[in-house]
């Protein structure tokens, strides 16, 4: 787990200035002052709502003491998960991952049908490969995120490149399974993962943030390069590789996911991909790179419904929608099923479409 320094939640002065920042502070009772407050004093008194925080990060980023509250809500978590006390949805996830690899409990044999036709291979097949697409389960097994990896990877072809991929070999990157506090089974999935990338593998490509992240900063030991795809996408443009053609003219206003904007610091790669593209107008929201809002998808709430109110998805889609833009690209598989989903509650449809940055690639590609 990430060193939670005790010493460090001591720094807290209580300036509350981490609930001021929490996007669900308006519809939930977390209250990430009052649970440091109460480590210090030992009178800890949370309830369920523990289980709202998306782990978007703002009350991290912004702390001007650099605490990090955001640890020890993992920490609560991870002790209320040994004790069984965890809501019955995100157990039901935490059981589907142990037994298929996926917190939706679909089929771990099906898990490579996503690639079907796309005519790329599994790392077993191609032992010499040097660069492994890591799926993500939304990816692999959401019917909108697959229109969206298979997006990228016609986009990845069309520059030369053959990624290998894991299919049925792949299990979750543990990501959200860290956040909700099951460590052992982050554990588990993290060596999973790692024994079957093998040795060989010399750059690995996500579609996910999530798995970004996780990658990055959670797996311990991996010695190959890891990029998200709009980062090894845009040195492909760097490189002359990767040729688009324009577009009809359209507004495009791009979301900045949290685990890659804020977390991870990626921020120009997507936007250099956008404007690429001969006819993408690129606005800005007035929440962007790291002031950007979270959709709600982290920390398991995917899996998890969370406070009643108004989604923060919903509130995004109408602030992309105010821009003017008549595209919301972003480049997560979570904040697309989200932003969609707020797209259709926010009565939008007619407005704004939501696509991933691979997908308004792939149509600007000179083949399309
Ligand atoms: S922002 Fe930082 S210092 Fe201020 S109350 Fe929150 S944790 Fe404490
Ligand atoms: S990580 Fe985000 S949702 Fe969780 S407590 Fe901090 S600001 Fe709120």
């Amino acid at each position: 787990m990430e060193a939670l320094s005790r010493h460090e939640l001591l720094a807290c002065m209580q300036c509350g200035v981490c609930v001021g920042s929490c996007p669900l502070s308006t519809r939930s009772t977390l209250n990430v002052r009052r649970i440091t407050a109460s480590l210090m004093t030992k009178s800890l008194e949370v309830g369920d709502e523990l289980w709202d925080c998306t782990t978007c990060y703002l009350c991290v980023y912004r702390c001007p003491r650099g605490t990090k509250p955001l640890d020890l809500i993992i920490e609560l978590r991870s002790e209320r998960v040994e004790a069984g006390k965890i809501p019955p949805t995100l157990r039901d996830s935490l059981e589907n991952t142990f037994k298929q690899g996926n917190p939706w409990g679909k089929s771990r044999v099906k898990r490579g049908e996503w690639a079907s036709g796309l005519g790329i291979k599994r790392l077993l097949e191609l032992e010499d490969s040097k660069i492994l697409l890591f799926t993500c389960c939304a990816s692999a097994y959401d019917p909108r995120a697959q229109e969206a990896a298979r997006a990228l990877v016609k986009v990845l072809k069309a520059a030369g490149v053959e990624p290998a991929f894991l299919g049925e070999d792949e299990v979750c990157c543990g990501n959200e399974v860290y956040n909700i506090g099951e460590l052992g089974l982050f554990e588990e999935l993290m060596e999973t993962n790692k024994a079957n990338m093998g040795e060989g593998v010399e750059t690995i490509i996500t579609t996910s943030p999530h798995c970004y992240y996780a990658f990055k900063n959670r797996y311990l030991g991996l010695k190959a390069e890891v990029l998200h795809y709009t980062q090894f996408l845009a040195r492909l443009l760097d490189e002359g590789l990767l040729k688009l053609k324009g577009l009809a003219d359209v507004v495009v206003t791009y979301h900045d996911p949290c685990y890659l904007g804020r977390r991870s610091g990626v921020y120009e790669e997507p936007r250099k991909l956008l404007k690429a593209i001969r006819g993408v107008k690129l606005v800005e929201m007035e929440r962007s790179r790291s002031r950007s809002l979270c959709c709600e998808g982290g920390g398991g709430r995917m899996w998890f419904e969370g406070p009643p109110g108004r989604r923060l998805a919903e509130v995004r889609v109408v602030e992309a929608s105010s821009t003017g833009a008549s595209i919301l690209a972003t480049a997560c598989p979570f904040c697309l099923a989200n932003l969609e989903d707020g797209v259709k509650t926010a009565g939008l449809e007619d407005k704004l479409r939501v696509m991933d940055v691979a997908e308004l690639l792939a149509q600007a590609l000179p083949s399309s």
